[in-house]
Parts: structure tokens; C-alpha cells; sequence
């Protein structure tokens, strides 16, 4: 199976979980995410970012209710640990950042704060919480840290029930531009490896 193929079963299989505490599904909320960013004219691998900064919820076995109960799965670095070798950093480090960048901007954006869903707040707690101020410089030493913070804002209104966007087959043009030259390797390694 080739590694697009792959994230397409992962959304056909595990993409109509819930989204925690939000209505809208893991899907809808990927697919929300990717055309926001395609409409604020991201690059192509901040939309292929988008598109798949949350699988990390659906690659970890923890369950939907995990928010819920009180654990932090920290899908963040799941997602990034599976999407290096497949895309490279450009992609994976943005997605990596996309929690602590909810926490920077929580710090330095007294308005983005505001604009938290109840779920969102919740998790947050889990996360750590606001950013301190001193580790805000540090947050913006890291590499991609401008995109985790663009992907941020894009993730946090892509909550909308019932909108419609593109399907997932859209983006299959964008996947493939920004895949490794030997991704499909990795993912035979991977493969063997499990
Ligand atoms: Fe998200």
C-alpha cells in the first residue's frame, strides 16, 4: 500500500470519530482545517500540514473518550514521529509545534484565548496550559514555528458542523508533491518493522 494510500484508509476507517467534545468528526475537522489553509493560500506543505496535523489522534489506541478522562495522548508527537520519514520536517515539525503553539498563542493573544472552544480549554489544562512568558522566546527559536502557529489558527476554526468542503481526494496532488523521494520505502520498513 502506498503511503497516500495509507492516510486515505486511516480517514475512511478511523476519520468519522468524534472530534473531542466538538461536533464535528476527525474527518470533517481535517478537511476544514486543509481548505482553510488552502484559502488563506498556505504552500503546499502547510496544507498537506493541515490536512494532517490531528492523525496522531487516529494512529493512538487510547480511545475517543481520552480528553475525557483526563489523559493527554500527546498526538502531536505520534503524528510527527509517523509523518517525518513519509514527508520530511517541513511537515512534521509544524505539526509537532501545533500544541505548544496553541499554548504560545494563549500567552501572547489575549483574543485567541477568548476564542477557545470549552473542549479546547479542557485540553489545554492537559497540555500544560498558558505558555509562560520565557518560554515564549524559546517557542520561537524552534524551526516552523510561524507555520505551527498559522496551522493553529486555521485548526481552531475548522469546528464548523455541517460545512462543506473538498473531500480528501482533493488534496491527493498536494500529497504527492511533498512526499520523500524514498517515502514509500519507509513505509515498507515501517510495515515490516510492526
Ligand atoms: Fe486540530
Amino acid at each position: 500500500m502506498t503511503t497516500i494510500d495509507a492516510i486515505f484508509a486511516l480517514y475512511a476507517d478511523r476519520g468519522s470519530a468524534s472530534y473531542f467534545g466538538e461536533a464535528v468528526t476527525q474527518a470533517e475537522h481535517a478537511l476544514q482545517t486543509a481548505h482553510l489553509a488552502e484559502t488563506d493560500k498556505a504552500p503546499p506543505p502547510l496544507i498537506v500540514a493541515a490536512l494532517l496535523h490531528d492523525i496522531g489522534h487516529l494512529l493512538h489506541t487510547a480511545g475517543e473518550d481520552v480528553a475525557k478522562r483526563g489523559v493527554d495522548t500527546r498526538h502531536e508527537r505520534i503524528g510527527a514521529r509517523w509523518l517525518t520519514p513519509h514527508f520530511g520536517r517541513h511537515i512534521s515539525e509544524p505539526v509537532r509545534l501545533h500544541v505548544a503553539a496553541k499554548r504560545y498563542l494563549c500567552a501572547i493573544d489575549p483574543d485567541y484565548f477568548a476564542r477557545l472552544s470549552p473542549a479546547s480549554v479542557k485540553s489545554l489544562e492537559l497540555q500544560g496550559g498558558v505558555m509562560r512568558f520565557s518560554d515564549t522566546r524559546q517557542f520561537e527559536r524552534q524551526d516552523h514555528w510561524r507555520e505551527a502557529v498559522r496551522l493553529r489558527r486555521w485548526d481552531e476554526e475548522a469546528k464548523v458542523p455541517g460545512l462543506i468542503v473538498p473531500p480528501i481526494e482533493h488534496y491527493q496532488p498536494q500529497l504527492e508533491a511533498c512526499l520523500q523521494p524514498d517515502a514509500e520505502n519507509a513505509s515498507e520498513n515501517a510495515t515490516r518493522r510492526s
